[in-house]
């Protein structure tokens, strides 16, 4: 039997949360007649700055429900710092986390079986949206066009996985070390390298209220999901740079080859070939201070080099 929290990002879901809180509530009462979580389990409301009534609402649940807790941001600060916040602070409270949207757009069935793969010995569980039919075509489409694209970039993740997901207390520990201002926890995860599964995730429709992911905040975070992970973007203006430097030499035998032939305009060779020429230096020159401020970047984050699993030793035999 484990203690679970479950972490619930809210910003401006004063017409869904009540809602979202009953279907919990329900859940977690099957899931410790189970027993599978213990009665002390709870699911931690974390407000992101709602300039609705989303806080009163969470609070008046944590007097009525004994299941619910809370915790309130000063401000917005995005759906994915919103979520860090929420875990950090679980982490210390209970075994394992699972995240989950306020919408409850995702299949709350899965989180019986993220913990029965827990119980089989993993520490990561991803829910994986099998089918994205309740997103609207756009969404649909982007979003995997993004995936595309990230995977070109080279960055690590999971084909359909939003933030719906299992982590044990021991990752969330080694999460704790990330301490990244642009967060991406879809790249940061596979990062960390603990044992990992996938469960199907049937998403419905939002049962109220709207999408709180203005097109601002989308692109803002695919912007993440790939800056945040990769210098190849970066290597691409050096190339691009090399290929014009290498069309001005062309041009420059053209260029050549008129004023032989005596059939250049006055002083169009030279604005031809400084036009290519400069640009192309320029761009490689950009570049080139791209690839150190990449370095310098990656340097700055401070990203833990490694993450311990396990630790046998003969001082600590009780719990290894
Ligand atoms: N969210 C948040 N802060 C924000 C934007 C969204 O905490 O700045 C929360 C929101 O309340 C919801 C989750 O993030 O619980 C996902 O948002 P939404 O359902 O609107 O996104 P969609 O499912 O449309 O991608
Ligand atoms: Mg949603």
């Amino acid at each position: 039997m484990i203690k679970l929290a479950i972490v619930s990002p809210c910003y401006n879901e004063e017409e869904v949360l009540e809602q979202s809180a009953a279907c919990l509530t329900a859940l977690f009462d099957e899931l410790v007649g189970k027993e599978k979580i213990s009665a002390d389990s709870f699911v931690l409301f974390v407000n992101d700055g709602s300039k609705d009534r989303t806080w009163n609402i969470i609070k008046k649940l944590h007097k009525e429900n004994p299941y619910v807790k809370g915790m309130n941001l000063a401000r917005n600060v995005g759906h994915q710092s919103a979520i860090m916040a929420g875990m950090m602070t679980a982490k210390d409270w209970s075994d394992a986390v699972v995240t989950i949207d306020a919408d409850l757009q995702d299949d709350l069935n899965a989180i019986e079986e993220m913990i029965d793969a827990y119980t089989a010995g993993y520490d990561v569980v991803y829910g994986v949206k099998v089918s994205r039919q309740a997103d609207p075509l756009l969404k649909r489409l982007s979003a995997t066009a993004f995936y595309k694209l990230q995977r070109r970039m080279g960055v690590e993740s999971i084909y359909n996985h939003a933030d719906f997901r299992f982590l044990s207390r021991r990752v969330l520990e080694q999460l704790s070390h990330y301490q990244e201002r642009n967060l991406y926890l879809r790249g940061i995860i596979p990062l960390l390298g603990f044992p990992s599964t996938t469960v199907d995730d049937v998403i419905r429709e939002r049962t109220a209220g709207s999408s709180k992911y203005t097109l601002r905040k989308m692109l803002g975070l695919a912007l993440d999901g790939i800056t945040s992970f990769s210098v190849k973007p970066i290597y691409g203006i050096v190339y691009l740079g090399i290929i014009f430097v290498f069309i001005s030499i062309l041009i420059g035998f053209y260029v050549l080859y008129s004023l032989i032939a005596g059939t250049a305009e006055h002083g169009w060779a030279s604005l031809m070939l400084s036009v290519w020429f400069v640009g192309g230096v320029v761009l490689m020159s950009i570049g080139a201070v791209g690839l150190y401020i990449g370095k310098i970047y990656k340097e700055v984050k401070h990203r833990p080099l490694y993450n311990v699993e396990e630790v046998l030793c003969d001082e600590d035999k009780q719990s290894h």
